[in-house]
């Protein structure tokens, strides 16, 4: 690990200010950031502590909608009675990942920050990996690829992204806030994760120094019909294969609202539109959620170990849209 300079700052303004600086990094629960550094992936020359900034509490917003701000760790936000009540498909995201004492620590501005679990890329030992070392090429395509992406990936690379809760954020809309030199900015969650192109380096639409303030979700749509189903080689502790976030807005027998988004598959959490409006506008039944898969997947592409995770998503989306709408 390479030399450090620490400081916990009391103000956003401090902050700021000290983020801006080459080679800086915020910390908040380091629970992948100083992975990464002890594995000499990340050389940040200083060290911003921000667990001091007043971003933790969980409040309604004026329209009903909910503000989750960038420090609220994991197990408390999903805990709290309002997401519980309003947006159990974030909690059971949440309580999917990683182990109790690990969301104990992680904030949700870390879990939109988090890099690939990508297996070459947190080994330094192979020198092709084009997201740690730009043009270097990549390791995984001719290697074991068995938990790479299926969608939207690239020749320079097909990591996928890790997160349980940036799935349920992408397939509720919510809205990342920042703060930044030029004051602040609000991102949707489609937009805030980068597709892998021939920058893989960058992971997100983030500039340098910029600060994750807050999640904002807009008033619930799905709170009566939702589920996250994760698919994964073990029970606890391991990351998706597939994971899907499905929320409907039924009245009257007819699916008014859908909500789609899948994990494990993509470099960002997976939502096509076109896929939700599938399914509105008639009854849940084996025909719309077949059209809302295919959408989902159309342009899909496996490569010598991972193809079956193109069936596996089209098998996990039917059974989450299935549970979500109370359908046999
Ligand atoms: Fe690196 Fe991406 Fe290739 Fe993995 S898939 S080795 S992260 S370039």
């Amino acid at each position: 690990m390479n030399d450090f300079s620490y400081e916990r700052v009391q103000r956003a303004t401090d902050a700021l200010g000290r983020g801006q600086r080459p080679f800086a990094a915020y910390v908040a629960g380091g629970t992948n950031l100083l992975d990464l550094m002890k594995a000499g992936i990340a050389a940040p020359q200083s060290l911003v502590d921000i667990n001091a900034l007043p971003l933790r509490d969980i409040v309604e917003l004026p329209d009903g909608g909910l503000r989750i701000g960038a420090l609220a760790r994991n197990s408390d936000t999903a805990a709290h009675p309002l997401v519980r009540e309003r947006y159990p498909l974030l909690s059971q995201a949440l309580l999917a990942g990683a182990s109790p004492q690990l969301r104990n620590m992680a904030t949700a501005g870390g879990n939109l920050m988090q890099r690939t679990r990508c297996d070459y890329f947190y080994d330094i030992g192979f020198d092709a990996c084009n997201k740690r070392k730009p043009g270097s090429g990549c390791a995984a395509i001719e290697g074991h690829h068995r938990g790479h992406a299926v969608l939207g990936a690239s020749e320079h690379c097909i990591a996928t992204h890790p997160s349980d809760m940036c799935v349920a954020l992408a397939a509720l809309r919510a809205t990342v806030v920042t703060s930044g030199p030029r004051g602040e900015r609000r991102i949707a969650m489609a937009e805030f994760h980068r597709l892998p192109g021939d920058t893989p380096q960058r992971d997100t639409d983030l500039e340098p120094g910029e600060l994750i303030t807050s999640v904002d979700l807009p008033p619930t749509l799905f709170a009566d019909h939702s589920h996250y189903l994760k698919v994964r080689d073990r029970a606890s502790y391991a990351f998706a294969l597939v994971s899907v976030a499905a929320g409907l807005r039924i009245r009257d027998g007819v699916v008014r609202e859908a909500a789609l988004a899948l994990g494990g598959v993509a470099h960002k959490p997976w939502r096509v539109p076109a896929a939700e409006a599938a399914l509105v506008g008639r009854p849940l039944s084996t025909a719309s959620i077949a059209d809302a898969a295919r959408a989902t997947l159309a342009g899909a592409r496996g490569l010598k170990y991972n193809g079956f995770k193109i069936e596996l998503a089209w098998r996990s989306i039917d059974r989450a849209l299935r549970t979500a709408g109370d359908i046999a």
